[in-house]
């Protein structure tokens, strides 16, 4: 077993892998910046590090700075948690390197995930279904593009192989928009990402997202939790997620987490990772692969009973899954709130110092936030302050914990979008499950 983990992150999944790690007896180190030694779990950590200023890209992405972290401590391995430096592939592959232990893929599969192109290719070859689209890059021949679009039928997306978090990405609804697309697309491929490699896609009008959960181990092992539902969304973030997806069948669940599973046996895939889909007319389609854990991982904990942050240490530690396939039974229904530290009208970003905290508590309900009484929220990072989830025997008692809790809890001296989630669970829509990535926008007339 690992002895002593650098936790390469900040916030809420900071202190989520420390506890992993402190419940497992295994050493920590806390690296932060100069804006973070207030963070709850460098309080809390065995050892901390300062790396570097406030700006995450001289500390939290200070890949030397990290490497020396590990080094002057001792340390076995490094967890990147999620955001940062997880799926950056130069950086995991600086981590093995050097010595230690990456909690995660190796990096040539965080390569193979990263370029989007390939990473299709690798999913078809395992039978994952995919969007249908052009099979591989766009050339420069333009007789072929508009074959090939009006094959697909429009509208039609043209994506960036390297792209990510929803830029680098157009939609084309006829044929007279497609080339001068195309090419501006490549432009802005280029310039933002440098590789202007672009592909197309059938463009799906009202789909919903819906995601798997896998864990694979170095043995050739590889199981799935199930799937979450994280269509509430603006501006390609997540709002809320739930597990599991409503209206997925226990027969839909077997087929498509079997198909993810069995990718991760082909391309010996290592670690907890999520197979993103996009779910229409009861048909799935596969957009990309997250190779860390993610925001949302809780409510695929909370109803299965799997820690996936310590599956995580016990895959890089070397040992074979703790479960197989039949142990994974879900039980209920989880929903998780991204509590943020924001403007709930106008999304503005509201950090400063939290006057009054009361957290909520009672049956079924978590609490994952490094914040409290005192706290101050530094303007530097993603105003993400923690997540509030809920679990209950049904979807409805899940919904009804979630409604309770968000009139308990209290965080004063600044704002946040505590209100926005009230309103979500009182809608209608949400309440019946299945809503599309488009609904929480038009709700709040975006
Ligand atoms: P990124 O890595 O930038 O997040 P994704 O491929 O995951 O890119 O796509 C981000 C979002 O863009 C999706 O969640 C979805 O809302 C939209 N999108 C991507 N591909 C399609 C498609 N073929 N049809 C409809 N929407 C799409």
């Amino acid at each position: 077993m690992i002895e002593k983990i650098v936790i390469a992150n900040r916030g809420e999944i900071a202190l989520r892998i420390l506890r992993a790690c402190q419940e497992l007896d295994i050493r920590t180190v806390a690296v932060h910046s100069t804006a973070d030694r207030d963070l709850k779990h460098v309080r809390l950590a065995d050892e901390t590090v300062c790396i570097g200023p406030a700006p995450s890209a001289g500390s939290y992405l200070n890949i030397p700075a990290l490497i020396s972290a590990a080094e002057v401590t001792d340390a076995v391995a490094i967890h990147p948690g999620y955001g940062f430096l997880s799926e950056n592939a130069d950086f995991a592959e600086r981590v093995e390197n050097s010595g230690f232990v990456f909690i995660g893929p190796r990096p040539e599969t965080i390569r193979l995930m990263g370029d989007k192109v390939s990473a299709i290719n690798a999913m078809k070859m395992a039978g994952v279904p995919c969007v249908p689209g052009s099979d591989g890059p766009l050339d420069d021949d333009d007789q072929r593009t508009i074959g090939l679009a009006h094959k697909i039928g429009y509208p039609v997306i043209i994506k960036a192989a390297g792209g990510g978090g929803g830029r680098g990405m157009r939609v084309v609804h006829s044929e007279a928009a497609l080339l001068n697309a195309v090419s501006m697309t490549r432009a802005e491929a280029g310039a933002a990402f440098g590789n202007s490699m672009v592909y197309m896609e059938k463009f799906l009008e009202n789909p919903r997202h819906v995601e798997f959960q896998i864990l694979a181990d170095t043995h050739g092992n590889a199981i799935h939790l199930g799937e979450r539902d994280c269509s509430m969304q603006r501006r390609h973030q997540k709002v809320v997620e739930e597990a599991p997806a409503p209206g997925i069948t226990e027969e839909q669940r077997h087929r498509i987490g079997e198909r993810c599973a069995e990718a991760c046996r082909q391309i010996g895939y290592r670690g907890a990772g999520t197979f993103e889909f996009l779910y229409e007319d009861g048909e799935f389609y596969f957009i990309e692969m997250n190779t860390r854990v993610q925001v949302e991982h809780p409510v695929t904990e909370m109803i299965t009973g799997v820690d996936i942050v310590k599956e995580q240490i016990f895959i890089a530690s070397g040992q074979a899954l703790s479960y197989k396939q039949k142990d994974i039974k879900l039980r209920g229904h989880a929903v998780e709130c991204r509590i943020n530290a924001e403007d709930p009208r106008n999304f503005m970003p509201s950090p400063g110092d939290i006057t009054r905290l009361h957290l909520p508590g009672g049956p079924g309900v978590r609490v994952d936030t490094h914040i409290y009484n005192g706290y101050r929220v530094p303007p530097h990072y993603d105003s993400m302050i923690g997540k509030l989830i809920t679990h209950g025997e049904t979807r409805d008692s899940a919904l009804a914990r979630m409604r309770t809790a968000l009139r308990e809890i209290v965080v004063e001296g600044i704002k946040t979008n505590i209100p926005l989630h009230q309103e979500i669970m009182r809608d209608a829509a949400f309440q019946a499950g299945g809503a599309n990535i488009h609904y929480l926008e038009k709700k709040l007339g975006l």
